[in-house]
């Protein structure tokens, strides 16, 4: 007996959950805590799910569901609703979630990835609005005795869950998927979007199924997973481990699995066969919510221009690679810096846009790396690398040069004219200093010198760099050489 072997395709949907950017939390006036509030200083009765108090929904917030959701291409249905989502976990202060269930604020979007070159259209079931919960943190005592501290500070902040349809394939296109829609959110203002923060937060939905195969097979939930490599390393784990029991004879049971980064393996949770019954029903003390188109409108006039279009509108504006241009778009203030920057640049040699992106994606974009700093937390400013790209176009220094004093300038924040000026650093244009320079040169290295003169042309190269070396790059190459033929005769 023969068999062939057979191919698994894999079918992924991701459920994501980011905090949105407000400034008061989602029911109650308390304001969002930052990173350094301390615990339990940003709470209310409301938030703190005392009996007999009254919600009251964040207009904020609803605006930034709505603007992400037309981001996403979803339909804005007129009329939204939240509900009651029951459960008991320590961390859920009234004993249910405010969510939203049959009727959320958006639906039936879709969002383009690139994959290989490739673009996917993936689909986005839904958007809706619902509260976060509070946050346990687990202890253990010298002795060993272990419980729980709570923290009441996230309880309530305004909670955006974004569920995509079963359309990613892989791992790789997961990856895409959430890198992609973490942008979309930024550029948006929606939410910092921060997986390594906690205020976005993913739950990959994984399956496998015979290739050709048209019905999907029982899903497994993966949770507890903070980062977008460890999102990425447990849908593979996952697959292998599906494929792995599907192979040897066994079935995949739906189920919660958590991710455990410390060995690198999702673990069973829970059985889906004992599925939460959450009990759903209308929040009775909020009123459905009328969602009018003209205000809809209103909100997609507000929203900026998206990724994409300022990809293609920088391409085709400022004949920009289609690389620079995905780059300089990746975040909203790398592209709002290299507009403003080209808008100030006053030379008038050639194209500025490209010597603007080279700056930006190149020694700039490794320096920030380098310091992990956010270009708009940068102390050098739009106008002052305008002033610098002046400075080497009008040739009052080298680009050689140019490099030093813009790593000054990102050290120090000082602008671009008064660095050189005061170092003494604009190129040579006097010959005095490079004749000098070249005798000198031609002193030192009689080697190139006589291999030159016996008709090694590569030799006066060595020479030029020499020289370079000597005026510290301020001297014009084309000038040295051309000093350096009339020395050598
Ligand atoms: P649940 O009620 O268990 O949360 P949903 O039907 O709401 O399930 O789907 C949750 C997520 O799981 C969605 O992102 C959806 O695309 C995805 N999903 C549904 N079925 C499958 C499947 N068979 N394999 C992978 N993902 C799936
Ligand atoms: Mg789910
Ligand atoms: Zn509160």
């Amino acid at each position: 007996m023969t068999t062939t072997a057979v191919r698994y395709e894999t079918v992924i949907g991701l459920e994501v959950h980011a905090q949105l950017l407000t400034e008061s939390k989602m029911f109650c006036a308390c304001p969002s805590p930052s990173m350094h509030s301390s615990p339990n200083s940003t709470v209310c009765p409301v938030c703190l799910g005392m009996p007999g108090v009254l919600p009251v929904i964040n207009r904020r917030a609803v605006e930034l569901t709505i603007m992400t959701g037309l981001a996403l291409n979803c339909r804005i249905p007129g009329e939204a609703k939240f509900d009651r989502k029951n459960y008991h976990y320590p961390d859920l202060m009234k004993g249910y979630q405010i969510s939203q269930y049959d009727l959320p604020l958006c639906r039936d979007g879709w969002l383009d990835i690139d994959i290989e070159g490739k673009t996917q259209r993936i689909g986005i079931t839904r958007v809706h609005l619902e509260e976060d919960t509070a946050r346990s943190q687990h202890m253990t005592t010298q002795v060993g005795e272990s419980y729980s501290l709570i923290d009441v500070n996230r309880s309530g902040l305004p909670l955006m869950e974004i569920v995509s349809e079963p359309d990613l394939r892989s791992a790789e296109e997961a990856r895409a998927y959430l890198t992609k829609l973490r942008q979309v959110l930024r550029y948006v203002g929606a939410s910092r979007a921060n997986m390594e923060q906690g205020n976005m937060r993913c739950e990959p939905n994984v399956s496998i199924r015979p290739l050709g195969e048209s019905s999907f097979g029982a899903k497994v939930e993966l949770k507890n997973i903070n980062s977008l490599r460890h999102a990425y390393d447990a849908i593979k784990f996952e697959v292998g481990r599906q494929t792995k029991v599907i192979e040897s004879g066994g079935r995949i049971v739906q189920e919660t699995r958590g991710w455990r980064e410390d060995i690198k393996q999702s673990v069973a949770q829970r059985s889906k066969e004992f599925a939460d019954d959450y009990r759903y029903f209308p929040e009775p003390d909020l009123p459905i919510m009328m969602v009018e188109r003209a205000w809809v409108d209103e909100i997609r006039s507000r929203m900026p221009e998206l990724p994409n279009v300022r990809q293609r509108r920088f391409s085709e504006r400022y004949g920009l690679s289609e690389y620079d241009a995905r780059v300089l778009t990746e975040s909203r203030s790398r592209a709002d810096f290299f507009e403003a920057t080209v808008a100030l640049v006053t030379g008038e040699k050639g194209p500025r846009a490209k010597s603007v992106a080279n700056w930006l994606n190149g020694d700039f974009a490794r320096l920030l790396n380098a310091d992990g700093v956010e270009i708009q937390d940068s102390c050098v400013k739009p106008a002052a690398l305008a002033e610098l790209l002046d400075l080497v176009d009008s040739g009052a220094i080298s680009g050689t040069t140019a490099k030093d004093v813009f790593g000054e300038m990102f050290k120090t924040g000082r602008l671009p004219a008064e660095i050189v000026k005061e170092s003494n650093l604009s190129r040579l244009d006097s010959s005095d200093e490079i004749l000098d320079a070249t005798a000198r040169v031609i002193e030192e290295s009689p080697k190139a010198v006589a291999d030159y003169k016996s008709g090694k042309e590569t030799a006066i190269k060595f020479l030029v760099g020499q020289v370079m070396r000597e005026t510290k790059g301020r001297a014009s190459p084309d000038i040295v050489l051309k000093h350096l033929r009339e020395k050598l005769g």
